[in-house]
């Protein structure tokens, strides 16, 4: 068999394996370690808290080219080591672009976390989108370069835009170690590189560069630190914000999480004294926010839910040369395809979803296993035609809009017509033109772009949201409408927000468009005291998913009752407060052909509860049932399935 690649964590005279099951070292692959022992440590810190194996701890900071057995070392090319690139010189340059000058609560914010360099401290920089927040961050990074140390930025996965990484050029005259999935194999391991050897004072990245070691780090920074992209959901389910948040606290740096809307865990941490809230409170520039106005589409003649109201608006943005962002969450021309005569629906055969009708391509496609069939002429069941699509999506308002407004562009932004980077940047380039036009697009254009002549935002259909079984929906929501609202009127021209909801009286609608943000999560945070969920508690999720109708459930099932068993024995003393929850099928119970169940267990006592956690994985491990079921655990769950 192949060579294994081990890593050496300790050397001692004697070990406690038996000794069949120690292997030999066939060959050293690197004579320096790897990892600080900062890392090491961290990564001692995911093995216990997500619970995953040790190996797969590691493996999160390791290029490939080193799990797969290549020493550590710049590659060699046509047979020549390569020479390691020597930027140090250009640390000293002045920067290309001068700073800004800043306003009064920028230079609070800055003085503060400046004064806290070299230590560890959390600071929320909460502030409006166009508050400055970037400009803050360009600043205290160019102090921490003149300290000769490393600024680690993570961004969610949709805003590491070309025109993010420019801003960073365009002010530093020094090399950018940019980690994102996008970046080929090779050139990863080449920023890598930059960054573990100190050659690259700025290291920039989603989630996964949150395990870039780092030569002399100085400061961690997560831009839009609510942003669900940081937290992974399959392998080691980490929680990219909370790993750095445990690496600053090792390293003695402080970490600055930026955002418009803080996730309730943050602010939460805020009441508690944990972190430090510094607040910009206003628009940096000339622009003021935008005002979001509720629109009812029952109340009015709408066509694809499209509101009378909102095609005035748009008319008028558009005669005035500005550029119009409309944002749909839903892909396709049509949700669902159905039978008038005896209610047959279009259902996926894998997942318990319905088949997204998309007009362009002529089929049936299912969202979530992403097959596709052709379209039925009649009902299957009754042999009615025809069918009927019901519910609008992106597809659709597309073609709407180009019938309406057939003078002008209309800039399409979602997967289905965006599936390379290069498409993306097209239609961003397009829209940098600042020639008056629609973009209609998906949550991909929410966050992150800065359109400087987009001065209406329509947001069409959100009021699923109000329904959802998620307990964080809402969260979500307000987090959403502020974030898209926060598109318009970003240069000297006045923005505007029309919300489409059947739901306008929501109380907390009026509490978000009325009091702000603050005053919304305010509110959530006093329900979730109430009914004691997260932050007030800690939730793991233990999920299960087989091909086997019921083979999901009976594993976690087992999973219960063995706690139950245990603790009637007194074998097993959990958290006072422990309660399980389930085992209850999944939202949507079947996916991609697999039937799914979860079982969560919530507590406030974290340390009980990943006690309680480890002493049930090694009675699982122990058992044969282990194998009836594919299983995961999952620490701070961001989703119901
Ligand atoms: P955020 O990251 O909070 O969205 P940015 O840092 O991108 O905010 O700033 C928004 C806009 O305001 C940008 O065009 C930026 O150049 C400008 N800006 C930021 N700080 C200042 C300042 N102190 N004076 C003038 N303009 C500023
Ligand atoms: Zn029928
Ligand atoms: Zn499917």
């Amino acid at each position: 068999s192949l060579p294994t690649v081990g890593v050496i964590t300790q050397i001692t005279p004697t070990s406690d394996c038996p000794a069949n099951k120690l292997k030999q070292v066939i060959a050293v692959l690197d004579t320096h370690p790897i990892l600080p022992s900062s890392l090491f440590r961290l990564s001692h810190w995911i093995h216990h808290y997500y619970h995953c194996p040790p190996g797969e701890a590691w493996n999160l900071f390791f290029p490939k080219r080193l799990r797969m057995g290549k020493p550590n070392e710049w590659p060699k090319r046509a047979g020549k080591t390569k020479a390691a690139p020597d930027h140090r010189d250009t640390l000293q340059k002045s920067s290309v672009l001068s700073p800004l000058s800043l306003n009064p609560h920028q230079t609070t914010a800055i003085a503060s976390i400046t004064s806290a360099l070299g230590t560890f401290q959390t600071f929320l920089l909460e502030g409006v989108t166009g508050s400055g927040k970037t400009e803050v961050y360009l600043q205290l990074i160019e102090t921490v370069i003149q300290q000769g140390k490393q600024a680690l930025i993570l961004v969610p996965e949709i805003a590491l835009t070309p025109q993010t990484l420019r801003r960073f050029e365009a002010r530093f005259n020094c090399p950018l170690a940019i980690l994102h999935s996008g970046v080929s194999e090779g050139a990863r391991f080449y920023h890598w590189k930059m960054a573990a050897e100190g050659l690259a004072p700025i290291v920039i990245g989603t989630r996964s560069a949150a395990f870039v070691p780092l030569k002399n780090p100085g400061l961690f920074v997560v831009d839009e630190e609510h942003d669900l992209s940081f937290k992974q959901q399959t392998g080691v389910r980490y929680a990219a914000r909370d790993v750095l948040m445990m690496r600053a606290h090792l390293e003695k740096c402080p970490i600055v999480l930026g955002s418009a809307t803080p996730s309730l865990e943050s602010l939460y941490n805020v009441e508690q004294k944990k972190y430090t809230l510094i607040p910009l409170p206003e628009r940096a520039g000339k622009s003021k926010a935008p005002p979001i106005k509720l629109l009812n589409p029952r109340n009015e003649k709408t066509v694809s839910g499209l509101s009378e109201t909102l095609r005035k608006k748009i008319t008028e943005h558009l005669s005035q040369h500005h550029q119009v962002l409309l944002f749909l969450n839903r892909r396709g021309y049509a949700n669902l395809l159905f039978c008038q005569n005896c209610g047959w629906k279009a259902k996926c055969k894998r997942c318990d979803a319905h088949l997204v009708y998309h007009h362009k391509k002529n089929h049936l496609k299912c969202h979530h296993c992403l097959s596709t069939t052709g379209l039925p002429s009649a009902c299957p069941e009754c042999l009615t035609t025809p069918l009927k699509p019901v519910g609008v999506g992106t597809e659709k308002v597309e073609s709407i809009l180009s019938e309406w407004f057939p003078d002008y562009p209309i800039v399409r932004i979602d997967r289905d017509v965006i599936q390379q980077a290069e498409a993306l940047q097209d239609a961003l380039t397009q829209i940098h033109g600042n020639g008056p036009l629609i973009i209609l697009g998906t949550q991909m254009i929410s966050k992150g772009h800065h359109f400087k002549n987009v001065t209406l935002v329509g947001i069409l259909d959100i009021d699923g949201a109000f329904f959802s079984a998620d307990f964080r929906s809402q969260e979500r929501l307000g987090q959403l409408i502020m974030q898209v609202g926060g598109r318009a009127g970003r240069e000297e021209h006045k923005g505007e927000v029309l919300l489409q909801t059947r739901f306008p009286e929501h109380p907390l609608l009026s509490t978000l468009l009325h009091s702000g943000y603050a005053a919304f999560a305010k509110t959530l945070l006093a329900e979730r005291a109430t009914m004691q969920l997260p932050p007030y508690s800690h939730h793991i999720l233990w999920q299960a998913e087989s091909k086997h109708p019921q083979r999901a459930i009976d594993l976690l099932t087992w999973i219960k009752e063995k706690s139950q068993h245990l603790i009637s024995n007194k074998r097993l003393l959990p958290p006072p407060d422990l309660i399980i929850l389930g085992p209850i099928p999944a939202l949507m119970e079947k996916r991609v052909g697999y039937y799914r169940a979860q079982l969560i267990a919530q507590t406030q006592d974290r340390k009980g509860l990943h006690a309680w956690v480890n002493h049930l994985m090694a009675e699982l491990q122990a058992s044969t049932i282990r194998n009836t079921a594919r299983w995961s655990v999952n620490t701070d769950p961001q989703e119901v399935l």
